[in-house]
């Protein structure tokens, strides 16, 4: 048995651990990550980056066949999806590449192998047995399993399903959540025909329905069949069984009905950590009850999003360095890669409740989205009706996860209307909106313009005539929504 002393041992080298490791190296402290199957963990591996790189060839491939309606005659395009997928690895080895080489800069230990933690300082790795002073705990999620739906054969989750080795004549998606939707779509537009199976009354259930109707819209243009309030009962004999009505004749069945932290077969249940339903609770700075044990990405619930992780990997490892700092961000942004996308920050209007004004600005009344064939959605604004303060923003339409920064950035800030409507934005750049609403971005040559200008379309129908120079604020600093 080979001992080993760290100050972190950070266990899961996802987006979250990772990330905390290297900046717990850029901080001098020692330390060790364990990570069982692969560098970058679900995001780089089986998630975000595969997911949105198979999504990218699907666009491009129906790209070609829908550009007839332009005039254009692409020919006979064909897919040799083997390549498809090995362009993916590709991409995928580069990154977990640069993971491993940015792990060794900073001079993190990295031990491959499973984990098995025996108590709060120690986690045994194979022969080795890790002590630490602090542990983090970083095991991200894992897919729902579906009881009636067994994986195995024509039923695959998403991890195979970024991994095609032809393309299903037809595919049912089970669960109609941001990952059922997104990998469906391209599916479709690989050539597959597609039927999404959703237990509730609407795809997307999270998301209210004006920004969803869009998306619905899309689907149907696209030829994707919708079975919503349907429950599966199980697969057979290349038949998908439902609670009722009758079976659906299908090639493959994709699984995609949510995640859940990935808590057991680790012993974490030696830590009796307080739990958050099925997810480790935390606080704001992502302790756990146990002292020096925290817990960080997936494994603490929702949102379960890359980016969150990072961030509060960074926010871990900092402490430990000794700074002083929190977890307790304004809003984490939400993207759904579908077509049209969709972007979430902060309150929607039926969140924020009484107190508050909405404004949209819909794509369809400008010209140059239009010429971009990007003329469905809208973008939304929520804020204060006493003093403005934005507290949501939500958008749908093409290319709108270019404004999630933008978007979490006013939240972040403390922006009222009036200073994001006031910014001047430089000439040519992707930023300059103008004020002048939905209009401002015709003729521009640029898409983001189109975006920016609806974004300001929106504020000028929540900003009320003379309400400006009332509310008009130029970032003074404030927490908590109160104003000086
Ligand atoms: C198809 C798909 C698409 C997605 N798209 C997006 C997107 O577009 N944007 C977005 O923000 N999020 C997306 N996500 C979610 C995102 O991947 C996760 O939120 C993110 O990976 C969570 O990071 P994490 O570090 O908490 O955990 P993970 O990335 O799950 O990493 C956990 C790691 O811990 C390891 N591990 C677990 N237990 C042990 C043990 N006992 N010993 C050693 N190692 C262990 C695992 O092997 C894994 O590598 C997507 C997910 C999927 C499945």
């Amino acid at each position: 048995m080979q001992r080993i002393d760290t100050q972190l041992l950070v266990l899961g080298g996802g987006p979250g651990g990772y990330v905390a490791a290297i900046r717990a190296g850029q901080l001098g402290i020692d330390t060790t990550l364990v990570e069982a199957t692969a560098l970058g963990g679900t995001c780089l591996n089986v998630g975000c980056i595969p997911s949105k790189a198979l999504i990218h060839v699907a666009e491009q491939f129906h790209l070609l066949h829908s550009a007839a309606e332009l005039g254009i005659r692409a020919g006979d395009a064909r897919l040799d999806i083997t390549q498809s997928v090995q362009w993916k690895n590709a991409l995928v080895d580069r990154l977990t590449t640069g993971v491993a080489a940015l792990l060794k800069k900073h001079k993190v230990k990295v031990l491959h192998g499973h984990g098995e933690i025996l108590d709060g300082k120690t986690v045994q790795v194979g022969e080795q047995r890790v002590h630490c002073e602090h542990l983090l705990l970083a095991t991200g999620s894992q897919a729902q399993a579906l009881p009636a739906l067994p994986l195995g054969g024509a039923v695959i989750g998403s991890s195979q399903a970024l991994s095609p080795s032809a393309i299903p004549g037809h595919l049912c998606v089970v669960g109609a959540g941001y990952i059922g939707l997104e990998l469906g779509i391209a599916y479709r537009k690989l050539g597959a025909q597609v039927t999404l199976v959703e237990a509730q009354g609407q795809v997307l259930p999270s998301y209210d329905a004006p920004l969803v109707q869009p998306v619905v819209q899309r689907l149907e243009a696209l030829g994707v069949a919708l079975r919503l309030n349907t429950r599966v009962a199980g697969f057979e004999q290349g038949q998908l069984l439902f609670e009722q009505g009758p079976p659906l004749a299908c090639d493959q069945v994709l699984v995609a009905a949510g995640r859940v932290p990935c808590t057991a077969g680790y012993g974490l249940e030696r830590l009796d950590l307080r739990m958050a339903g099925r997810a480790v609770a935390i606080d704001e700075h992502c302790r756990t009850s146990m002292r020096n044990v925290w817990a960080i990405g997936d494994l603490t619930g929702e949102p379960m999003l890359a980016h969150r992780a990072v961030a509060q990997g960074e926010a871990v490892a900092e402490q430990v360095a000794g700074h002083a700092r929190r977890f307790e961000p304004r809003c984490i942004p939400a993207v759904c890669y579908t077509d049209p996308e969709i972007v979430v920050a902060g309150l929607s209007p039926d969140e924020a409740g009484p107190g508050h004004r909405q404004a949209s600005f819909p794509f369809a009344a400008n010209g140059r989205a239009l010429t971009l064939q990007a003329g469905s959605g809208f973008v939304r604004v929520v804020a204060r009706e006493d003093n403005h303060l934005i507290v949501g923003w939500q958008a749908v339409g093409a290319g709108v996860s270019e404004l999630a920064s933008t978007f979490a950035q006013s939240l972040e800030m403390g922006a009222r209307l009036e200073d994001v409507a006031g910014t001047v934005h430089a000439h040519p750049d992707p930023g300059r909106g103008g004020a002048g609403g939905g209009v401002a971005g015709a003729g521009q040559g640029h898409s983001c313009l189109t975006r920016l200008g609806c974004v300001n379309g929106a504020l000028n129908r929540a900003i009320e005539k003379g309400d400006c120079q009332q509310h008009r604020h130029r970032f003074h600093r404030h927490r908590g929504g109160e104003v000086q």
